[in-house]
């Protein structure tokens, strides 16, 4: 029998590529469907990347710095003020946004005869990493509320023995947080034959007195705290995600590192971003207020809603989870179809597109009465 063509790997056959549905402006002039940041580059800070990207331009016969070593010392820069303290330049790792960063892990730290481990509902690149590195992918599962039964987590860790645990906090697409308590208790139970990995990929969109995983790092060396400038940074666009972990940790992610992996233009981009930090903050803030704004008025309106730490909410449930989205679709409002049956996941924008979410919710509801 003759191999079909292309030549595919046989498990990748008939497999979707991951995505949510693109839709263009016109069509859904509210985007609240990836968990992007609402909030444009400002005008000062496209000038100043602008003026950058031209100084870049007339070195680009080169290759970059491989090491982006001057990104790193920013980056670690901006963690100590972040949540981190004692962070040092070698302890840093980037790559072209998070996913990348995660990939990489599972191409150094997992593989044919090793497991990664998760608990669901949560984030679905993370079975597709397994998949991409042919490591064994385990699920383990979140209690109602969405939280994690620690005590269950650790004992499917000592049975399972994973390589790599993906957890991330806020968990995605529910919102929880995890417990510093539930860090360290995974930490122990993985001990040096795996690495724990704690995503923050939404991490300063955390309420008030929830600390970050990076508070962590001097007590476990086996922690892997990972972030993204694709969110509270709002530079989705540029692709650009990064880690903290031991100097050992960073030092085994370059042997699968593809050469100069980080464009110059990339490491450009995101140094500039860094020196506006305190703007994109304040935008942080704002959002986190429209987000809790957001939570009380679903559960208002008689929804269930999950607790969020996020810049996004989970709420439902809907006995046809669908007909509202597309219910909020045929009003120009796109939202994400996601998370365990019933529930939608609505990204936190302006305040006027929260607005729009707002009374097209409404109209939605009265026409599935
Ligand atoms: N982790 C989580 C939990 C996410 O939701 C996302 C993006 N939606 C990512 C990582 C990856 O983001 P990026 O590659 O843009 O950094």
């Amino acid at each position: 029998m003759s191999t079909p063509f292309p030549p595919l790997r046989d498990e990748l056959r008939g497999i979707e590529p991951y995505g949510a549905p693109q839709m263009s402006h016109d069509a859904a002039p509210v985007q609240l469907n990836v968990n992007e940041n609402p909030y444009a580059p400002s005008e000062a800070l496209a000038s100043s990347l602008s003026e950058a990207i031209s100084e870049v331009a007339l070195e680009l016969n080169r290759y970059p710095d491989r090491e982006f070593v001057a990104l790193r010392e920013q980056l670690a820069g901006y963690l100590n003020t972040s949540g981190g303290s004692g962070i040092t330049t070698d302890m840093v790792w980037a790559a072209n946004g998070s996913n990348e960063v995660m990939q990489q892990l599972l191409q150094a730290f997992g593989g044919p005869g090793r497991t990664a481990l998760s608990f669901a509902p949560t984030y679905s690149m993370y079975p597709e990493y397994a998949r991409n590195t042919l490591t064994e992918w385990v699920v383990g599962h979140r209690e109602d509320d969405f939280g994690l039964d620690v005590d269950a987590a650790r004992e499917l860790v000592e049975e399972r023995r994973p390589s790599i645990v993906l957890l991330p906090s806020p968990n995605n697409p529910t919102g929880t947080a995890l417990p510093p308590e539930a860090v360290s208790v995974l930490c122990e139970a993985v001990g040096d034959d795996g690495l724990l990995v704690v995503d923050e990929a939404y991490g300063e969109f955390r309420r008030s007195g929830m600390p970050s995983a990076l508070e962590m790092l001097p007590r476990h060396r086996n922690l892997v705290v990972t972030r993204t400038m694709s969110k509270a940074f709002a530079l989705a666009g540029a692709r650009l995600g990064y880690l903290a972990a031991d100097p050992a940790v960073c030092d085994a992610l370059r042997i699968v590192r593809l050469p100069y992996h980080l464009s110059a233009t990339t490491q450009a981009t995101a140094s500039v971003a860094l020196s506006y930090v305190d703007e994109l903050l304040a935008h942080v803030d704002d959002l986190r207020v429209e987000r809790d704004a957001t939570v009380a008025w679903l559960r208002e309106q008689g929804h269930e809603v999950a607790d969020s730490d996020a810049n996004f909410v989970l709420f439902g449930r809907f006995a046809d989870r669908h007909a509202v989205w597309q219910g909020l679709v045929d009003r120009g409002v796109l939202i994400r179809e996601t998370g365990p049956d019933g529930w939608l996941r609505v990204s936190v924008g302006t305040a006027d597109e929260m607005a729009a979410f707002r009374v097209a919710l409404m109209e939605t509801m009265k026409t599935q009465q």
